[in-house]
């Protein structure tokens, strides 16, 4: 949905304004004098603003100087009573891109719009939503590994690519994390749409490197045709906007997150459960250090949970019940209480992308680095019912054949529970087709 964000003092006016534009299918954002237009403009990075000229705090050309020299590809109508030169040439000087007079009728805004943002897709021209829903529901992988990336000859099958999920459903185009696998993503997305725009939701689990560090290298941040939102939650030491631009900071990288030309926004999740167009999205916190979040989206194709980062508790509090002072008993209450949430959280699903980054015998000596061993996984995946587990986040030390033997001894334990969970191993390039149901799950 793209957005815009309305600066006007006079409450009518700006009540007027906004109802044309949510009736047009925008996000409005509003604010009622220059200074709270300026730090909501530069929080939320809007497709447009609509600014008035005569507010108190900054006026509009002030505003228009302020967010011009900040937020390159917002395009910005002023809308004015006044129809003096003087003006109209300060304000486009000033830098706005259209200078409207006010009585704004619908047919004067999008006529402006038309011309200043010509790939927002509106209600009174469809084509790019149908074109969307043709897409077929699938899951693509483009990263799976943990950690780091790893090419290499021992990792041409599986791949050595950090985390990267595409999914595709109900209309819309979800990038589960943004690891090194995001580069090949932004290709391919680049060559599929050609001049069209992109409507892209990426959703974070949380912003360890592996997770992350393809951002700067995702080319369709780069074109400002595309509507990029990147979604997750704070992290413990900082907020997500401002982790996410800390790696493109000097001197990490030359290019700023500010100065990417695409209209990216970046949102903090609040709630564990939201929307994603017509896709319910839920998110259960995972046993990671730091904030690390898993997600379960409720598509009409099928449900598909992703926690690529996540430790069973039994162990972990195992080994801490013995140096914290904590009981046995409490520590295994505890444990199995936990786990029964996570049971309860993936009951059901369709597919399970889980973090199987060790063995069983690897485990062993990781406890506490908040990843899963294998037989963990599957059973936890059993439990829940799960249709299809993929195995996840492979270790940077786990070669194809290694990995092969991993899924082979996950299909025997499954074998020895009768239940019909299907595994793999999740692998860069390859495609689930979803089947369509009938009703959402
Ligand atoms: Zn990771
Ligand atoms: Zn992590």
């Amino acid at each position: 949905m793209p957005r815009v964000l309305i600066i006007e003092d006079d409450a009518e006016s700006r009540r007027l304004i906004s109802d044309l534009f949510r009736r047009d299918d925008w996000k409005v954002l509003e604010a009622n004098d220059g200074d709270a237009g300026v730090e909501l403009a530069l929080r939320d990075r809007p497709e447009l603003i609509l600014c008035d000229l005569l507010m108190p705090k900054s006026n509009g050309f002030q505003v228009c100087r302020t967010i011009r020299e900040q937020l390159q590809p917002t395009k910005i109508i002023v809308v004015s009573g006044r129809d003096y030169k003087v003006d109209r040439t300060s304000a486009l000087q000033a830098g706005a891109d259209e200078y409207l007079l006010k009585p704004i009728t619908w047919e004067l805004l999008s006529s402006a719009i038309e011309r200043l943002l010509p790939e927002i897709p509106r209600r009174s021209r469809p084509k790019p939503a149908a074109e969307r829903e043709s897409i077929p529901a699938r899951i693509r992988f483009w990263g799976v590994r943990g950690s780091i990336p790893v090419p290499g000859k021992g990792t041409v099958r599986y791949g050595g690519n950090t985390s990267c999920v595409e999914v595709r459903a109900d209309g819309e185009i979800i990038i589960l994390d943004a690891g090194t696998g995001i580069r090949l993503l932004g290709l391919a997305l680049d060559k599929e749409f050609g001049p069209r725009s992109m409507k892209l939701t990426l959703l974070i689990s949380h912003t360890h490197w592996d997770h992350i560090q393809g951002l700067p290298f995702f080319s369709p941040a780069y074109n400002e045709k595309n509507v990029i939102r990147v979604l997750g939650y704070e992290g413990a030491r900082a907020g997500l906007a401002t982790i996410l631009a800390g790696q493109m900071e000097t001197p990490f990288f030359p290019v700023s997150l500010r100065e990417l030309p695409s209209h990216l926004a970046i949102e903090e999740l609040k709630e564990a459960e939201f929307q994603i167009g017509k896709i319910e999205v839920r998110s259960k916190f995972a046993n990671h250090p730091g904030i690390c979040a898993g997600y379960r989206l409720s598509t009409s194709s099928g449900s598909i949970a992703y926690f690529p980062d996540n430790e069973p508790y039994e162990p972990l509090k195992k080994q801490l019940a013995s140096r914290a002072g904590i009981s046995q008993e409490e520590a295994r209450d505890f444990a199995v209480a936990e786990r029964e949430k996570m049971v309860e959280f993936l009951q059901g699903c369709d597919y399970a992308i889980m973090d199987t980054q060790y063995t069983d015998e690897e485990y062993t000596d990781h406890i506490g680095w908040g990843h899963s061993s294998l037989s963990s996984v599957v059973s936890l995946a059993l439990d829940a019912n799960v249709g299809r587990l993929l195995l996840f986040h492979h270790d940077p030390n786990h070669d194809d054949e290694m990995i092969d033997k991993m899924v082979e001894r996950a299909r025997a334990l499954v074998a020895t529970s009768g239940k019909p969970l299907e595994v793999e191993a999740a692998r860069e390039g390859a495609e689930i087709l979803l089947c369509a149901k009938t009703a959402a799950p």
